[in-house]
């Protein structure tokens, strides 16, 4: 089966939002064994809507609707689809009560207006929505399908997971699941020299490198009918591609570097503070990000100026006047004094030049010194990183966060 999403929204067109929700319902068709061949976008407006869904209908066997589902005179989607397909909206009993109920959880008056979004068309499969008031719906039109989901991401990913993707798992025999190996330290062209052979021979599992700044993934796909054949076909490669890259390998599982090393730390109870120049607070946000971290993130120190770093982390002057703030001596003592301060097993530091200003021939932008100390000692790393600010900052946090990750699977 191919499908097309048709997302609806003069939002989107004007480029004031991304189309986020095509994004989210791309990566989880093809694992229910559904293509996309085909993203639309279309303002709100009822004849190109209608031209776009002819066009959709025309190519696709599946087309799936975001937007416009709403109780204002703007959002026409529900009402434009009946019309395409010759359909009557009929009144929902069962949405109107839940709607009603909504409301009258949420504390809030139901309007005239509101009443429209429980009118679905007529031998519809009606997807409830927990998050919002507009149900969505799957209509079965002939050989085609056609799903109507809300706009707002919240509303549509959940009901897109509990409805819409066991509804195709229900109809596709084979599907394609899909493993995610994921690589630091090694670069995208030396990964593949590594498993060359291993991509060459493959048509079921399949492997696809991407190149992230600063890391490579490997995604590697199987076609297949169920969750078990998947892991037959996909294990035994995933395992040859960890022997091969060894610690290189930091996921398996698509999971975020700072998920692994905050999974780490708390397996294993080791306690972690945070001395940071020029990632600004990025290295503490990533690992704060993680809900529970709290039992092993201790603290972080935004020490950005010469001052702050001596003041308040206790780096002696003299190694700035020396060495510079970005040097590998400023480091090493941030690192050493914020794990001191603040009482933790391990204490890392970035500071370094992110640019666009500030770097020199003997210091470009893009050097960064980072350091990690521990009970066992302290090392450090120079990085010469290349692109802009952001990636500079997100490149350097991930190295630190590597660091620690390669130390915490030696203890
Ligand atoms: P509502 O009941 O909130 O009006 P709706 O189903 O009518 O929902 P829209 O009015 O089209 O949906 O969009 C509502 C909001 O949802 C938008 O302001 C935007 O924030 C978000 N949204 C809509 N379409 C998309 C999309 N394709 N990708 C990401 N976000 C979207
Ligand atoms: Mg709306």
């Amino acid at each position: 089966m191919n499908a097309e999403i048709l997302a609806v929204g003069t939002e989107l067109l004007l480029g004031q939002i991304a189309n986020t929700n095509a994004q989210y319902i791309s990566q989880r068709l093809p694992e229910v064994g559904v293509n996309v061949y085909y993203h639309g976008v279309v303002g709100d407006n009822p004849n190109r809507i209608k031209n776009a869904l002819n066009i959709a209908l025309s190519r696709s066997d599946v087309v799936i609707m975001t937007g416009g589902l709403g109780p204002t005179k703007d959002d026409i989607t529900k009402e434009t689809v009946a019309e395409v397909l010759n359909k009557k909206l009929v009144l929902d009993e069962n949405s109107l009560n839940v709607m009603k109920a909504f409301f009258a959880k949420h504390n809030r008056k139901m309007t005239e207006n509101n009443l429209k979004q429980a009118y679905l068309p007529e031998g519809s499969i009606i997807i409830r929505n927990k998050n919002g008031t507009a149900p969505g719906c799957i209509i079965e039109h002939g050989e085609k399908i056609i799903i109507m989901l809300p706009g707002p991401p919240s509303e549509m990913r959940p009901m897109f997971d509990e409805t819409v993707v066991p509804y195709f798992r229900n109809k596709c025999n084979s599907r394609l699941v899909s493993r995610y190996v994921k690589i630091f330290g090694v670069g995208e062209s030396a990964v593949e020299d590594k498993i060359m052979d291993l991509i060459d021979n493959q048509t079921n599992p399949t492997i696809a490198p991407y190149a992230k700044p600063g890391e490579v993934m490997l995604r590697i796909t199987a076609n297949c009918n169920t969750l078990e054949e998947a892991d037959e076909l996909i294990n035994p490669i995933v395992n040859e591609i960890k022997n091969r890259l060894g610690d290189a390998v930091y996921s398996t599982e698509n999971k975020e570097m700072e998920e692994v090393v905050a999974d780490l730390l708390l397996s294993k109870n080791v306690t972690i503070s945070v001395a940071e120049s020029c990632t600004g607070g990025l290295i503490s946000k990533t690992l704060t990000d993680i809900p529970g971290i709290s039992k092993v993130f201790i603290s972080g120190v935004v020490s950005y100026s010469n001052d702050a770093k001596i003041n308040i982390l206790g780096v002696k002057p003299e190694t700035i006047e020396k060495y510079g703030a970005v040097s590998k001596y400023t480091a090493i003592e941030m690192a050493e004094n914020v794990r001191k301060i603040s009482n933790t097993d391990i204490g890392i530091s970035a500071t370094g030049i992110a640019g666009p200003s500030g770097g020199t021939e003997e210091k470009p932008v893009g050097l960064v010194y980072i350091a990690m100390a521990t009970k066992d000692g302290v090392e450090y790393k120079e990085l010469r990183l290349w692109g802009e600010r952001t990636r500079i900052r997100n490149v350097t946090c991930l190295h630190v966060l590597d660091m620690v990750r390669r130390y915490l699977l030696k203890l």
